[in-house]
């Protein structure tokens, strides 16, 4: 049975211990096994280059329904904890330890863990349905299963390979972007209500400023909270709708009301609503920028006649700063429309060029692969700035194929920057949705990724926010302002 000491001591070790979580979601040292990590296809040894530290202040998450692998120097093999004692003297099953990377940052390495469940959270879930519905009828027992029982897979984060050095917590990601807009010192400041309060009043039967407040102050929406403060970049969020229903959405409200971290807007806005909430941000703001479909809406192109009424009105106010649209690409031709009444930047979300793993994650409803990859070409073709917003997931992600295929898009002037975004999603489900290693060829690792296509493309710019295209210098700024 393996011992430790709760986290925190580094026990003076070369490299970073292995951290285990009890069920009580205390973290703990191991007191013999070093951090491994899982690049996706195989569990390593941590070398030094692999990590970097990481504030002590960052939240720690256990992963229910894992046990943590680590690596013994002694025995140069790699084990799977299954029990643990405490400095206490206390027993237990321990799960494996992660942290989510914060904006800005991207996980390169996953923890290294045993799986214990790989059902499909869907077919979890509706079975949890049925067993309730059985239950309400009386015909199954009540369960005392406690929170695994109810657990629909883990949730929707970036579970990225964490460990303990005696100079404090390492993490297996990088800095991908610059981060001065986005300090949490210039958010939720105390001057943020009266700002609410004071803009709702100005305009006091815009549901679109309504939910906006409801963003800032609940979901602590940085983009909202722009909105507010009348600076750089404001979320304006239209669309209560999608026309996929991915794997990893963070808006989606399934029928068996699985926690999400935000709830999308429940009402279709009129294009006067969102055309006042955008000019007047426009004609205020340092380095204006509004954009459609900020993270955790619906699909903004979904209703195209709303989106382009409301930037025409918008653009009929103002021709200052820069409207931006972050789409699933689904609607190629609305993005026309889009960016011919004055929207000037095009962002589609996409988890990669394979087509069937495409598909398995987005589940379309009436559009296909194709329709997305012309969305970059239309954009192109309208003079739009255009980036990919790539969800990415090491031991994937960072395939040659992937590469080039990427590669192609921007050789034919389709693509500017890609935006890194972690793919958040149970771990346990999606590994098993991914092909053999036979069939990913060969990976590069995610820093190798990004470092092959600056190779190929020393102009395609990358980061994690939408740049800062309303920025008089923003030509000048290195197209990677991150550190590999
Ligand atoms: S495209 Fe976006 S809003 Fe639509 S289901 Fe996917 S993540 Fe959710
Ligand atoms: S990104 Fe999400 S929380 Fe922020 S404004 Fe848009 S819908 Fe609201």
């Amino acid at each position: 049975m393996a011992k430790g000491s709760p986290r925190g001591g580094g026990g003076g070790a070369d490299r970073p211990r292995l951290l285990v979580a009890a069920p009580d979601g205390g973290v703990f040292e191991h007191d013999r096994l070093e951090l491994a990590l899982d690049t996706g296809l195989d569990v390593v040894r941590v070398a030094p280059k692999d990590v970097i530290p990481i504030p002590a202040d960052w939240a720690l998450m256990a992963m229910p329904g894992t046990r943590p692998i680590g690596y013994d120097p002694s025995s140069g093999r790699f084990e799977t904890v299954s029990s643990f004692v405490d400095d206490e003297g206390q027993a237990f099953s321990p799960s494996a330890v992660a942290v989510h990377p914060p904006p800005g940052y991207v996980r390169a390495f996953h923890p290294a863990a045993e799986y214990q469940d790989a059902t499909h959270p869907d077919l979890k879930l509706r079975r949890l349905a049925e067993e309730e519905a059985q239950r309400k009828k009386g015909t199954l027992p009540i369960l005392d299963g406690g929170d695994e029982a109810a657990r629909p897979g883990l949730p929707l984060w970036a579970y990225t390979a964490v460990g303990m050095t005696a100079g404090g917590p390492v993490a297996g990601l990088f800095l991908a972007d610059e981060t001065s807009r986005w300090a949490p010192a210039l958010f939720y400041r105390a001057d943020l209500d009266a700002q609410i309060e004071a803009r709702l009043a100005s305009d006091p039967d815009n549901r679109v400023l309504q939910q906006l407040a409801r963003c800032g102050r609940e979901y602590l929406c940085c983009c909202a909270q722009n909105v507010f403060y009348e600076r750089w970049e404001g979320a304006v969020p239209i669309a209560p709708a999608c026309t996929a229903a991915c794997l990893g959405c963070l808006s989606k409200e399934p029928a068996w009301e699985t926690p999400v971290p935000q709830k999308r807007l429940g009402f279709q806005p009129t294009p006067e609503e969102i055309a006042r909430v955008m000019a007047h941000h426009l004609e205020r703001a340092p380095e204006p920028m509004v954009s459609f479909g900020q993270g955790c809406e619906g699909e903004p192109t979904m209703n195209g006649p709303v989106i382009v009424e409301a930037i025409r009105q918008t653009r009929a106010r103002t021709q200052r700063g820069v409207i931006n649209l972050n789409t699933n690409g689904s609607r190629p031709e609305t993005i026309r429309q889009c960016a011919r009444a004055g929207c000037g930047a095009l962002r589609v979300s996409i988890n990669t060029f394979d087509r069937a793993l495409w598909e398995a994650y987005y589940r379309p409803s009436d559009f296909s692969f194709d329709d997305v990859v012309r969305a970059l070409y239309v954009g192109r073709d309208e003079g739009m700035h255009v980036s990919i917003n790539l969800l990415i997931w090491p031991g994937w992600t960072d395939r040659t194929r992937e590469i080039d295929a990427i590669s192609k898009i921007v050789e034919d002037g389709a693509l500017q920057m890609i935006q890194l975004r972690n793919l958040c999603v149970d771990p346990g489900h999606f590994r098993t949705m991914l092909p053999p290693r036979e069939q990913r060829g060969l990976l590069l690792g995610i820093k190798g990724f990004v470092s092959e296509l600056r190779r190929r493309h020393p102009s395609l710019r990358f980061g994690t926010f939408n740049p800062r295209l309303a920025a008089e210098w923003y030509r000048e700024v290195p197209a990677f302002a991150g550190r590999l």
